[in-house]
């Protein structure tokens, strides 16, 4: 695929010249560093449910830990890394790092849980995935049951019904499907009777206001109550404030996640939030 990865630099140059390329190819050149120098982290967020207060598990999110800039937050270069087809390389370590910590913790003697990754849309279209995640699950020795892939319904989109089998597949491995943010894709419904998803992810931009506005309010019941209707559970994305949190259980969302609990955390005060020492 480096061909690919070459026609793809070229369209964009062809599109904008402008400074933007010249970051770009920056950005390009150093996340290739990344990968092989180790400055490629995850963060892990708390995953709460809402009833018990209980830790259920944790969404990995990747950050560069960059040698002149600092932190990177993935919307810095995760666009990049989709269009120079390296997303495929950065998406399976991220598969391995996440499986492999979340073992650690199992092993350190922590009750599972679950531990969520974010899969590109790309890589997912682009195949390869099952073997991905399969290889993962073997190097680290997690169960399936606790790894669950993070999918926006863009991954829906374009790919021909053979998505549908690539989902059936990765149900049969035994690992665990959710759509991220959810609501603000551009799919039909249709999907989800079809195939075997076990929970949404209500996008953040539903709950930042649900509670004074009424048409999010709307949108954000009328998720919840579909997904009950259809056997799936809910969690809330971006959640933080106590009045976000006590809407949320009132109208029978299952899970949430937010700043309100944690900002992502690096693995040790992961570690120290969801297993406190006495
Ligand atoms: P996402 O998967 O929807 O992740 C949620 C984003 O919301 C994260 O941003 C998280 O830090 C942020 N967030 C969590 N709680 C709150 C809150 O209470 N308020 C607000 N305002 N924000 C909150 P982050 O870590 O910058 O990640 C951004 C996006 O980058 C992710 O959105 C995901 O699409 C992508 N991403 C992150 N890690 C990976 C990865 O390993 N692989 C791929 N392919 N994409 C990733
Ligand atoms: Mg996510
Ligand atoms: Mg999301
Ligand atoms: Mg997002």
């Amino acid at each position: 695929h480096a061909k690919d990865a070459g026609r793809n630099t070229y369209r964009y140059f062809t599109e904008r010249l402008n400074s933007d390329g010249i970051e770009y190819l920056r950005i390009t050149q150093g996340l290739r560093n990344a990968l092989s120098g180790g400055q490629l982290v995850l963060h892990y967020q708390p995953q709460i449910d809402l009833a018990s207060g209980a830790l259920i598990g944790a969404e990995a999110l990747i950050r560069w830990q960059h040698p002149g800039d600092g932190l990177l937050s993935p919307d810095r270069f995760i666009r990049i890394a989709e269009k120079t087809g390296l997303i495929v390389e950065i998406g399976n370590w991220v598969l391995h790092e996440a499986c492999r910590q979340a073992q650690a913790w199992r092993q350190a003697g922590h009750a599972a849980m679950t531990v969520a990754v974010n899969v590109s849309a790309i890589q997912f279209r682009r195949g390869g995935i099952e073997q991905a995640v399969r290889a993962a699950l073997e190097a680290s020795g997690l169960a399936p049951e606790c790894l669950e892939l993070e999918l926006t319904e863009s991954v829906l989109l374009g790919g021909a019904g053979n998505m549908s089998a690539v989902f059936e597949r990765l149900k049969d491995l035994g690992v665990k499907l959710s759509i991220d943010d959810f609501g603000t894709g551009y799919s039909s419904l249709a999907y989800l009777k079809r195939l075997r998803i076990d929970r949404l992810k209500i996008d953040q931009s539903f709950i930042r206001d649900v509670v004074d506005d009424g048409n999010d309010a709307a949108i954000v019941c009328a998720i919840i109550e579909m997904a009950r209707a259809l056997n799936l559970r809910t969690i809330a994305e971006g959640v933080e404030t106590a009045a976000q949190r006590s809407f949320l259980l009132e109208h029978h969302c299952d899970e949430s996640q937010g700043y309100f609990y944690a900002r992502p955390l690096p693995p040790e005060q992961f570690a120290a939030f969801a297993w406190p020492q006495p």
